[in-house]
C-alpha cells in the first residue's frame, strides 16, 4: 500500500496545489506591523509628491534672469531679504535684485525660479544689511526639485498583491497610511514526527539527533510572511501522530509535518491521511530531495507531509508550501524567481527525477556562475549554510558541461527580479 505512491512532476505538483488553494482575508494593521506582508489595495497618490517646488540644496533662492550678466570679474550683488527655513514658507516674494536665504526642502518663493548653492556665492554684509555676489549665471529650475516630479496625483503606485518592503513603507508614509489593508498571515502549525528527535535544549545521547527542521522551518515560513505555530515533537506511534495532526488542523489552516513520509516501518504520514479522509493532491514527486512529499486537503485545511530529511524538507517548503501561503497572503508572485546561470563544474545525471541541488550562485566577471555545495545527499545540513539557490538538474542519463547555461531557482527572495516562477 505505502509503496503504491506514483510520482507526478514538479511542475504537475505544483499545477495541482496552486488551483486548490486561494486568496485569503484582508485585514487592516498599523503600518509598523505591515512588513513583508502584501498589499490588500491599490494605493494610488491622492497628491503631487512634492506637493511644493521645493529647495534642493542649502542656499539663496534668486530669479535667473538677475544672473545673466554675472562673472567673476563682474559679480552680480543680490539683496538677501529674508531667510526661509525647511518647514516655513516665505513671508514676502522675490523682486528683482533680490535674493532669500533657503534651507533644503524648504518651499521656493513667490518670484523665484533658481536656487544657488551657498557654496557658489560670496555672503557679504553692508550698512543696507546682507548681500551675496553671484559670479556666474544660473539657469531657471536650477536646485528646484518641481511640485508633481515625483508622483503625480492620481498615479497607481502599488497594485494588490504587491509584497511591503523599505520601499513600500517609504510610499505608503508619505500618502499618510498609518494603517494599511493586506492579506492575513497564514498561521501555519509545524510538527516533527521522529522518536529520534530532541528538543534542542536536551544533550545529545546515542541514537538521537535534536530536532532541527522545525527551526528551519519556521525561518523559511517566517520570510514568506507566514506565522509559524510550532506544536513540538512527536514520536513515531500512529496514535500519537493522529492525534497531533488532528489537533493541528483545528488550530491552524495548514500544517506542516516533517518525518515519517516515507516507506519504513514508523512512517505513518499516508496511513494518517487514509484516516483523516483527507484528498491526497500527490504523495510523490518526481524530484530528489524530496520524492515522498505529501500535499492533502481536508476540507479547506491542508496538510503537507513532508520528509524528515533536512534538505528535502527545505525544498519542500520552497516549492509546495510557499505557493499555497503566497496565494493565501494575495501576492503577486507566488514562486521563488527562477534564472538562468551558467555551470562551474560538471555534472553527470543517471536518475530519472528532477535534480535540486544546494547551490551557490555568484557574480563573477559580469556572468551569474552556479556550483553545487556540499554532498548531494538529502540528509545533509551543512550545505544549507552556503547555499543561495538551487541548481535544477533534468532527470535522464546525460551529463551537464563546465559552461552549459542551467535553471537556478533564487533562495533569495529579496533583490533579484521575478522574471519568471519556479517550475520545472
Ligand atoms: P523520515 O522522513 O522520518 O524517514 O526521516 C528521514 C531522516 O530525517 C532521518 O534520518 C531522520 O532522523 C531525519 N529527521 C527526521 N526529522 C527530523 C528533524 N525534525 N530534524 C532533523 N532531522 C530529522
Ligand atoms: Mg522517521
Amino acid at each position: 500500500m505505502k509503496t503504491d505512491r506514483k510520482p507526478v512532476t514538479i511542475e504537475e505538483a505544483i499545477e495541482r496545489i496552486v488551483s486548490r488553494s486561494s486568496p485569503g482575508k484582508a485585514i487592516t494593521v498599523s503600518l509598523e506591523k505591515a512588513d513583508f506582508l502584501h498589499l490588500a489595495e491599490d494605493i494610488v497618490a491622492d497628491h503631487h509628491v512634492p506637493m511644493f517646488d521645493r529647495s534642493m540644496y542649502d542656499g539663496f533662492a534668486v530669479k535667473a534672469a538677475d544672473t545673466q550678466q554675472a562673472e567673476p570679474d563682474a559679480p552680480k550683488r543680490l539683496r538677501v531679504i529674508e531667510s526661509i527655513p525647511a518647514g516655513k514658507e516665505a513671508q514676502g516674494s522675490l523682486q528683482s535684485g533680490t535674493a532669500m536665504r533657503i534651507m533644503t526642502g524648504a518651499a521656493i518663493p513667490p518670484g523665484a525660479d533658481a536656487v544657488l548653492m551657498l557654496e557658489d556665492v560670496r555672503e557679504g554684509n553692508d550698512e543696507d544689511g546682507s548681500y551675496i555676489e553671484v559670479t556666474s549665471p544660473v539657469s531657471p529650475g536650477s536646485h528646484i526639485s518641481h511640485r508633481g516630479e515625483d508622483i503625480t496625483a492620481g498615479m497607481v503606485l502599488a497594485k494588490i498583491g504587491r509584497r511591503i518592503g523599505s520601499g513600500e513603507k517609504a510610499v505608503l508614509a508619505t500618502f499618510g497610511y498609518h494603517q494599511v489593508k493586506v492579506y492575513q498571515p497564514p498561521e501555519v502549525a509545524i510538527l516533527a514526527t521522529g522518536s529520534e528527535l530532541l528538543p534542542v535544549d536536551a544533550p545529545l545521547v546515542p541514537g538521537k539527533i535534536r530536532n532541527s527542521n522545525s527551526y528551519m522551518v519556521e525561518t523559511q515560513l517566517r520570510r514568506m510572511g507566514a506565522v509559524p505555530k510550532p506544536l513540538g515533537i512527536i514520536k513515531d506511534d500512529f496514535e500519537a501522530c493522529y492525534q497531533a495532526v488532528t489537533t493541528a488542523l483545528e488550530e491552524a489552516d495548514f500544517v506542516v509535518t516533517t518525518g515519517g513520509a516515507s516507506v519504513g516501518d514508523y512512517d505513518f504520514v499516508q496511513a494518517l491521511i487514509e484516516r483523516l479522509d483527507a484528498e491526497v493532491l500527490f504523495n510523490k514527486v518526481a524530484m530528489r530531495p524530496g520524492s515522498v512529499t505529501t500535499v492533502a486537503k481536508k476540507g479547506e485545511k491542508w496538510l503537507f507531509g513532508l520528509s524528515g530529511n533536512p534538505a528535502a524538507c527545505f525544498v519542500g517548503v520552497e516549492l509546495f508550501v510557499r505557493p499555497v501561503l503566497k496565494k493565501a497572503m494575495g501576492a503577486q508572485h507566488l514562486h521563488l524567481p527562477q534564472i538562468s546561470a551558467t555551470l562551474a563544474v560538471d555534472i553527470t545525471t543517471t536518475n530519472p527525477y528532477t535534480r535540486l541541488m544546494r547551490a551557490r550562485t555568484e557574480l563573477h566577471q559580469g556572468q551569474l556562475v552556479v556550483r553545487p555545495v556540499g554532498l548531494d545527499k538529502s540528509s545533509i545540513i551543512s550545505g544549507l549554510l552556503e547555499a543561495n539557490s538551487l541548481l535544477m538538474i533534468p532527470g535522464g542519463e546525460q551529463t551537464y558541461h563546465r559552461g552549459e547555461k542551467v535553471n537556478v531557482i533564487w533562495l533569495e527572495e529579496e533583490g533579484m527580479c521575478h522574471g519568471s516562477t519556479a517550475r520545472s
